[in-house]
């Protein structure tokens, strides 16, 4: 906490810091407070905009380097360099990659997986948004081959998997266990098989995506940190509805 900003930060390497909101203080009735930065699930410009400020304050980076997609559940990552950083077109996108100092990539999420990563060496960074399509769909895979291309390797990433829904609150139909089935065949544990329906281990699935890229389980840390469990200091999307804030999971390198 600073000034009562409800950030939370960790250290992943020794130039790379990962950050986190929690909701800081909660108005009954107000599903934005306090603190949201999330532009497209129904909160006001001001509020948004008011956050984002004390946010790069906290950060001591200007409101230019805070970059945030408009995510869709979609497959698609962006690389943001120095001819993009300033550029609008961040639209249909769910992962950033970025080899930049003092450039904060965040995504939103309330009860999806925010998964960040970063090779110290190699000075590259990601933040991914992952719900149960990228996850299905291995939107980190995606962000890791992004990295590599920055000179990245896989056994150098040090990764931080956020604050997500757990196994017991994250119940889904038959249609989604059938995806969960086909994408992570070799590991039958993320399918959690009970009555009436089943229920997923979304932050195992993304761990093994990671593994199966070659990175070395010791580097993977959980949050272990449920959102729709604690629904006053986390939003949850299945709790609140989707007008609602969103959680910010962030990662910054300083060279
Ligand atoms: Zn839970």
């Amino acid at each position: 906490m600073n000034n009562n900003l409800p950030i939370i930060t960790n250290t992943l390497t020794p130039n790379v810091r990962v950050f986190f909101s929690q909701r800081g203080e909660v108005i009954p009735n107000d599903d934005y407070s306090s603190f949201n930065i999330c532009n497209y699930t129904g909160d006001s410009e001001e509020h948004i905009l008011y956050c984002r400020n004390r946010l790069c304050d906290y950060l001591n980076i200007p409101l230019s380097n805070l970059i945030t997609p408009r995510q869709t559940h979609s497959l698609n990552v962006k690389i943001i360099d120095s001819t993009t950083i300033n550029s609008s077109e961040l639209e249909n996108v769910d992962a950033l990659v970025t080899n930049l100092s003092d450039v904060a990539i965040a995504v939103n999420t309330a009860d999806c997986v925010p998964v960040l990563l970063a090779d110290n060496n190699a000075g590259v960074i990601a933040a991914i948004h992952s719900g149960w399509k990228g996850t299905v769909g291995k939107i980190s895979a995606k962000a890791i081959e992004c990295m590599l291309s920055l000179g990245a390797t896989p056994q150098a990433i040090k990764a931080f998997i956020g604050v997500s829904i757990c196994p017991e609150c994250f119940e889904v139909g038959d249609e989604v266990v059938e995806q969960f089935r086909i994408a992570f065949p070799h590991v039958p544990e993320i399918i959690i098989n009970s009555q009436p329906r089943c229920h997923i281990n979304l932050q195992q699935a993304c761990r093994q995506t990671l593994i199966d890229c070659g990175l070395h389980p010791k580097n993977i840390i959980l949050s272990n940190i449920c959102s729709r469990c604690n629904p006053n200091t986390y939003f949850s999307a299945r709790r609140m509805g989707i007008n609602s804030g969103r959680t910010l999971s962030g990662i910054i390198i300083s060279k």
